[in-house]
């Protein structure tokens, strides 16, 4: 990395335009820096972890109040968002946990919302039944609804906050950037192609690429797994999986969740364990039977009408996991000007707009200080997750 006398024809280089980087790259610009915004393959590209066509947007982390606080600031931020941009991508479906005898985490959910005034409504098994008879309660004891949260359309997300990001001034570039060979204060990131990017400082909000663009650092701090989601195709005219009547569901005692009826699209099923060790540029994006069929007995067990419903589509993602599930947000500890943006964890997306205002304030030097639980330094080799 050479040095340069010019000065640096942007403040910030953003290299990454997943759902991090983009929202940062977007909050710094409005916020007065000059910005560039990186990316190999395109804002929410089919490899990335951004790339799907949906995600939840809930506001329940169990007693996680930090999640829960960050879920409603961006909440707020993607509605602005949408509603300037024109781009109805949030649905209002309502988020349904079901919860279970003995667990914690959605007792602790609802005092954690009832504690920061977000709605929810608690529903014995005998209302779950009356108002959502589309499911099989098997098991269920209690259901907590977040009636104002609900699903974010993923990819085309991203492309909106790229969107505008650029109409207020960011310079985007397709491009892969080769990971930086010195350390200190670095001038300049170059792409693979040969260009050079100048700027003051650098974020990498790579997602699952973090371990491979800073190997030494985060190899053993990030794992990026393997995740199938499914499609499945409702009865023509059944109306019961498709919002209103349906909402997205979430039941972490069985590892599955589920969002209805969207654009089309199928209802979606999935199941929240990590998978096997992925690569985000090779690994093999063809769902397994062993997951189809894993996914066929939960809609057996939760939905009976879809059981014997079509496949319509299927997709493998990644989750960029971190040891136990927080994210990582904090300078590289051998370069001054470089910070690192990732460690979504299964469950990022919804972050993004918060995330990027917390790392514009710092890169701005209008916030100070960062939060433990994003610190590299509490990011172990070890696998222990303990955020949801
Ligand atoms: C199956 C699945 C379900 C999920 N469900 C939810 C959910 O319901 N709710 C929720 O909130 N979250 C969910 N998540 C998590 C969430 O999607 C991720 O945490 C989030 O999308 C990560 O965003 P990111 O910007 O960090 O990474 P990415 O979206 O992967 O973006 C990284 C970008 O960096 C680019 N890049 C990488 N290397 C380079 C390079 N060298 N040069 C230039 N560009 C580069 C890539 O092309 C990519 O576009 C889920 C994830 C998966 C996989």
């Amino acid at each position: 990395m050479t040095r340069t006398n010019s000065p640096a024809p942007y403040d910030v280089a953003v290299v990454g335009a997943g759902v991090l980087g983009a929202w940062t790259a977007y909050q710094l610009q409005t916020s007065g820096a000059r910005t560039v915004l990186v990316d190999a393959h395109g804002p929410g590209n089919s490899r990335s972890s951004s790339g799907d066509e949906s995600r939840i947007m809930r506001m329940g982390y169990g007693a996680d109040e930090i999640y829960t606080r960050s879920a409603v600031r961006s909440l707020k931020l993607w509605k602005k968002l949408f509603a300037d941009s024109d781009d109805a991508l949030f649905i209002e479906t309502g988020v349904l946990w079901l919860a279970h005898e003995g667990d914690p985490y959605p007792v602790q959910t609802r005092e954690t919302l009832q504690k920061l005034g977000v709605r929810c409504e608690h529903l014995t098994t005998g209302e779950l039944g009356k108002r959502f008879p589309q499911f099989q309660l098997e098991g269920v004891t209690w259901g907590l609804l977040e009636p104002d949260s609900g699903v974010v359309l993923a990819r085309r997300a991203v492309q909106t906050v790229t969107r505008e990001a650029m109409r207020c001034g960011v310079e985007y570039l397709q491009e892969a950037v080769a990971p930086p060979d010195d350390a200190g204060q670095i001038d300049a990131i170059v792409t693979v192609s040969g260009r050079r990017i100048t700027a003051e400082k650098f974020v990498f909000a790579c997602g699952p690429w973090l371990p491979k663009m800073f190997p030494r650092l985060l190899g053993e701090r990030i794992h990026p797994t393997r995740q199938e989601v499914f499609y499945f195709g409702a009865p023509a005219s059944d109306s019961r999986f498709r919002p209103p009547l349906m909402p997205t569901w979430i039941d972490f005692n069985d590892e599955a969740y589920g969002l209805p009826e969207i654009d089309g699209r199928g209802v979606k099923i999935a199941i929240d364990r990590h998978g096997p060790v992925f690569d985000p540029d090779q690994g093999d994006r063809l769902a397994s039977s062993a997951g189809l069929s894993e996914v066929r007995e939960c809609l057996a067990r939760r939905l009976p009408g879809l059981k014997d419903a079509p496949l319509l589509e299927s997709r493998v993602c990644q989750y960029e996991n971190t040891s136990n599930g927080d994210f990582l947000i904090d300078r590289h500890p051998d370069f001054e000007n470089v910070w690192l943006v990732g460690g979504g964890s299964g469950h990022g997306f919804k972050h993004g707009p918060a995330v990027g205002e917390y790392v514009a304030a710092r890169i701005a030097g209008r916030s100070e200080g960062i939060e433990p639980r994003f610190s590299l330094q509490s990011k172990k080799s070890t696998r222990e997750r303990a955020v949801y």
